[in-house]
């Protein structure tokens, strides 16, 4: 297994819609293993495929307890919203938006093995995950603001020296993320272990 290297936002990988996962084999438990280790070591709620750079459709996440890998996850979401919480991502190191999401949501798809796995759940499960298909998707929570949230994302990315961050170690990282991220619940958000 091994600690992969987290894409930091202004990656073309994180705006680009990822492949549907066809071959099921070992470099898939592979990814998985690896992903999992990653959301591990820096704390995180969920991870995305193409947050390690590998535009295909899988992710991992961690929530309550709950945890698990999803490959070609397709999602069923309630009308009604849940209350806002701030979100962060792994993705977009040191910030936090409170993002409107579905309040339940079912996600069915398939394990790394190609079996299939169906999950519903509410609240931040539910959250995890139309945040990570939405990575899939080429999409980030901060498309998702609107109004004076938006506009403060948008300016607060472009005087970020993201360079610099995705130039840093993964252990700088865990470190960076933990703390700006609620990885210990600071910006409170996404459950426990957050930013996805
Ligand atoms: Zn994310």
């Amino acid at each position: 297994m091994a600690i992969l290297n987290i894409r930091i936002i202004g990656d073309p990988v994180l705006r680009t819609r990822a492949e549907e996962v066809t071959d099921f084999g070992p470099e898939l438990a592979k990814l998985v293993a690896d992903m999992e280790e990653t959301m591990e070591d820096v704390d995180g709620a969920g991870l995305a495929a193409p947050q390690v750079g590998v535009s295909l459709r899988v992710f991992t996440y961690r929530i309550d307890g709950q945890a698990g890998h999803i490959v070609n996850p397709v999602l069923e979401l309630s009308e009604d919203l849940q209350p806002d919480q701030v979100e962060g991502c792994l993705s977009i190191p040191g910030l936090g938006f409170p993002v409107p999401r579905a309040r339940w949501t079912k996600v069915s798809g398939q394990d790394k093995s190609g079996n299939p796995v169906v999950i519903e759940g509410e609240g931040m499960l539910a959250r995890c995950f139309q945040h990570e298909t939405d990575h899939l998707d080429g999409i980030l929570y901060i498309d998702r603001l609107k109004g004076e949230d938006r506009k403060a994302a948008l300016r607060a990315i472009r005087n970020s020296d993201y360079d610099a961050v995705a130039g840093r170690t993964t252990a700088e990282r865990a470190r960076s993320v933990g703390s700006s991220f609620g990885g210990t619940g600071a910006v409170g958000s996404f459950g426990q272990p957050t930013g996805a």
